[in-house]
């Protein structure tokens, strides 16, 4: 009997939910599991937002990978993956090269700007720690750089799309800008706060009176909606949209694009048949032509069976990819049959702000402070999945 090397690449929620389950249902004996990550945290993803409004501090939203893993069983090593070679069975990092038996590609997602002019360079995105706090300094330079120009540009920011990230950042930054503008002595009246977005609906999973609420929420907060009004190009004066065929130049010194990620590159090398840096995956979450490597999170496409098109990107189907993954690499290991990934979807809800919200848990629908618990409550969840009770108690919300 050869003990197995497990390689998983990748700590946010489907690598370490992964690694967290491995520990747990194999021993020492068992195989020989490393974790590779860039970081030497893992960062909440779903925190983002607040990040950059800056309704919490970024070392909130992180918390070191070392506090989580059992080192007797689970050898971290920080380092960047540069390289998958799936026929010598190794993998490249900045840190050298690993062998594996089995894989698990587990690298996360990337801002996907579609090839937009200037975005890159002119936006902000929120794709980790660094990028939401560079979007928070942005926002905060610019209010108070205000004082002296007097320029209504400084005081506007523009928000790129309407989905799940773009809502749920406006919630906060509705909360925390009044703040901003009380230390800086500026009028909240005259801050411009604007959503462009290219659909002509925003959050198509919610039923619509749930969307009426989270736009007249934020309207009431000082949103303009601009829907129905795709962005065709960045630059350092704001967004260029069009309208009616016409391009048209909205101004702000602070610009954030939130309407689109992808996964990441490297998949592109590595992979045949991966589009935008997701894969599609067998049932089991195996790449089809190697039963030794599987892929999850936002790196994979999983179907939907019923719909035939993939489940969307999150944590929550994000973690329960995981912990599959490590059930079905204990059954291989033992010479089983492996199972079939199916999706428990425990409802969804996008936050608006602290203290309210929409959602949809168990079929049913929510709105207003319910919503803003039940966030609390999916925020700590995931703490509490990965890093167990203390971990809860110190990062988890609801305390
Ligand atoms: P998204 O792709 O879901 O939304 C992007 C939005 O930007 C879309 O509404 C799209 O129409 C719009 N858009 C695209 N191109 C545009 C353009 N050129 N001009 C204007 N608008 C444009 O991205 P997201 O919100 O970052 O979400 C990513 C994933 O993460 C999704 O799967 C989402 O469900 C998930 N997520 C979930 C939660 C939650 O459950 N609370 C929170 C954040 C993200």
């Amino acid at each position: 009997f050869e003990r197995k090397k497990i390689l998983v690449l990748g700590a946010g929620y489907a690598g370490l939910q992964t690694v967290a389950k491995l520990q747990k249902l194999l021993s020492h004996q068992d195989a020989d599991i490393t974790l590779i990550n860039k970081d030497e945290y893992h960062y909440e993803a779903t925190w983002l937002h607040e990040t950059a409004a800056g309704t919490i501090d970024w070392e909130e939203g992180v918390y070191p990978i070392n506090k989580v893993i059992d080192t007797q069983k689970v050898v971290f090593v920080p380092a960047e993956v540069t390289a998958i070679d799936k026929e010598a069975q190794q993998v490249e990092t900045t840190q050298g090269t690993f062998d594996y038996d089995i894989l698990v590609v587990a690298l996360g997602f990337e801002s996907e700007t579609f090839g937009i002019e200037g975005m890159q360079e002119h936006a902000h995105s929120l794709v980790n720690p660094q990028t939401a706090l560079a979007a928070r300094q942005e926002i905060e330079r610019n209010f108070a750089k205000y004082k002296q120009s007097n320029d209504d540009k400084d005081i506007s920011i523009l928000v790129g799309g309407a989905g799940f990230t773009g809502i749920e950042f406006l919630g906060e930054l509705v909360e925390s800008i009044p703040e901003l503008c009380e230390r800086h002595g500026i009028d909240y009246n005259k801050v411009k706060l604007t959503c462009v977005e290219a659909a002509p609906k925003m959050l198509p999973m919610f039923p619509e009176n749930l969307v009426d609420y989270a736009m007249q929420y934020l309207k009431d907060r000082g949103v303009n909606f601009m829907v129905g009004t795709p962005i065709v190009a960045a630059n350092e004066n704001g967004f260029v949209v069009e309208v009616d065929g016409e391009k048209r130049q909205l101004e702000a010194s602070s610009i954030i694009w939130t309407a689109g990620v992808r996964g990441n590159r490297l998949m592109d090398e590595s992979f045949d048949g991966v589009k935008r840096g997701r894969i599609i995956v067998n049932a089991d979450l195996r790449i089809e032509g190697y039963d030794n490597i599987y892929a999850i999170g936002d790196v994979a496409a999983v179907m939907n069976g019923e719909e035939s098109r993939p489940w969307p990107t999150t944590a929550q189907i994000a973690m329960q990819l995981g912990e599959h993954t490590a059930k079905n690499i204990q059954l291989s290991l033992k010479g089983e049959k492996l199972e079939e990934f199916s999706y428990n979807d425990r409802g969804t809800v996008c936050s608006l702000g602290s203290k309210d919200g929409i959602g949809l848990v168990m079929g049913r629908e929510i709105k207003g402070r319910k919503a803003a618990f039940m966030k609390r409550v999916i925020d700590s969840r995931a703490i509490f999945k990965i890093g167990g009770p203390m971990l809860a108690v110190s990062k988890g919300k609801m305390l």
